[in-house]
């Protein structure tokens, strides 16, 4: 959308090409941005012939995040972030956001070209998609007020970093455009920094005070650091001025690692004390180096999730759980899926332990099925007396056996998988909301 910005500024036909099999040879530049690793190149791309190929210019994590070399990926990363800045065709034309370039792009000041997704989004609504659906192309201003960690996580595409730095102001990429009726198009703002709260207390006051004084709803689409909260002297004063925010949706934090727990503990109290009536979420990363041999590491991570989540439920907050592709090679890849559709679904996380969850998909299998229910929830022990009795192989005046669907059957395997944790995982599949909340703790 930047790109399409100061391709705009300066009068340069482009579009954003939708079209898998479109014909590039009337183009001079194709620039293909790709977020994730696994995301295929579009056939354009793979069929181009040999005198095409120098059209294209390619750059985005997800043409190196999954680099094991250190060095190699240092110098991708590098390369990468600097390659629009460098590119020598953007470099022919003039800057018109100001700063010190005269010419070529500046990422920071540039306004992103927001009517670039219109096309797209239209033609979704032609094939029956609700418009609704493509809101974050339209609704939304969108942009980084600062870049960068320091966090050093493993997994994540700022490893290296170790600092964060201002990077645009507000007013770059705020959108102002308005209706026949007057109304802002874009009346939120999206802010994709990567760790606000661990800047400079000065910037990020100052980028907070701007926020607040747009007056429009906005969110850190990224999640928010909630360890900052317990680690920085200005914690208290971090929940109190979000907690004047116009915040959109949900705030979101990340408990990433079981072992800041005592951290995320010590900043719920501060932020529940100031937010308790706001809805918090937060990123429960999982599924990273996972191994189809490895039952202890699977384990592991399958207990910090729940006792995680468990945390979480006390202090009345949610969670959503952020699967590393790895886990598809984990012992029973199934299992992080139904967690997942459990845990990620505000209506059943709220109502709902994991074991209630997977019964009513029982349940459902049922019904849809054509059996009788008599009884649609069951505990566990009543689950496993009538397991045990047959009563899941018996045929029904159809002649038709009932079975076991697969969410329960994952559920099973787990636990025929560690016999040896069968009461622990028991304790945590029954985990529920409104029996773990304790107000008290932020009292
Ligand atoms: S805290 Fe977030 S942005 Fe920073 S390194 Fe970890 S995952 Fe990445």
């Amino acid at each position: 959308m930047k790109i399409a910005g100061f391709l705009h500024d300066n009068d340069i036909n482009f579009k954003l090409i939708i079209d898998q099999n479109e014909d590039i040879e009337s183009y001079k530049y194709i620039y293909i941005s790709r977020v994730f690793t696994f995301t295929k190149m579009p056939a354009f791309y793979d069929n181009a012939t040999p005198a095409q190929q120098h059209k294209f210019r390619c750059g985005g994590t997800g043409f190196y995040a999954n680099e094991l070399n250190v060095n190699i990926y240092r110098q991708k990363r590098h390369d990468d972030m600097n390659q629009l800045e460098d590119d020598d065709f953007l470099n022919q034309y003039p800057n018109h956001r100001g700063g010190i370039r005269a010419h070529g792009i500046d990422l920071a000041r540039q306004m992103p070209y927001y009517h670039l997704y219109d096309e797209f989004v239209e033609r979704k609504v032609a094939e029956g998609f609700k418009r609704e659906k493509y809101k974050d192309y339209q609704q939304y201003s969108i942009g980084f007020l600062t870049r960068g960690c320091i966090r050093h996580c493993p997994f994540c595409i700022n490893k290296l970093e170790d600092k964060i730095f201002p990077y645009s102001d507000l007013e770059s990429f705020l959108d102002n455009e308005r209706d026949e009726h007057g109304r802002l198009v874009r009346p939120y703002i999206y802010l994709w920094d990567d760790n606000f709260l661990a800047a400079d207390p000065s910037v990020w006051r100052d980028r907070l005070n701007q926020l607040i004084a747009t007056g429009r709803p906005f969110q850190f689409r990224q999640g928010l650091d909630e360890r900052m909260l317990a680690e920085s002297p200005h914690g208290e004063e971090m929940a109190e001025m979000l907690s004047r925010t116009k915040y959109h949706g949900d705030f979101i934090f990340a408990f990433d690692n079981w072992r800041d727990r005592p951290k995320i503990e010590k900043a719920l109290k501060i932020w529940k004390h100031y937010n308790p009536k706001k809805g918090t979420k937060f990123y429960l990363f999982c599924g990273f180096k996972q191994d189809a041999t490895e039952y202890k590491k699977f384990y592991k991570d399958i207990w910090e999730i729940f006792q995680r989540i468990k945390v979480l439920m006390t202090y009345g907050c949610v969670g959503y759980l952020m699967r590393h592709e790895d886990c598809h090679k984990s012992p029973i890849p199934n299992l992080y899926v139904q967690i997942a559709r459990w845990c990620n679904q505000q209506a059943f996380y709220k109502k709902m332990s994991f074991w209630e969850y997977t019964y009513r998909n029982q349940t459902y299998w049922e019904q849809t099925s054509g059996f009788d229910v008599p009884q649609e929830i069951k505990s566990f022990d009543e689950f496993m007396r009538d397991y045990e009795s047959g009563y899941y192989e018996k045929e029904d005046k159809r002649g038709k056996v009932r079975k076991i669907c697969k969410t329960l059957q994952t559920l099973l395997d787990t636990l025929e998988m560690f016999p040896e944790h069968r009461e622990e995982l028991l304790e945590m599949y029954n985990y529920k909301m409104q029996d773990l909340i304790n107000p008290e703790l932020w009292a």
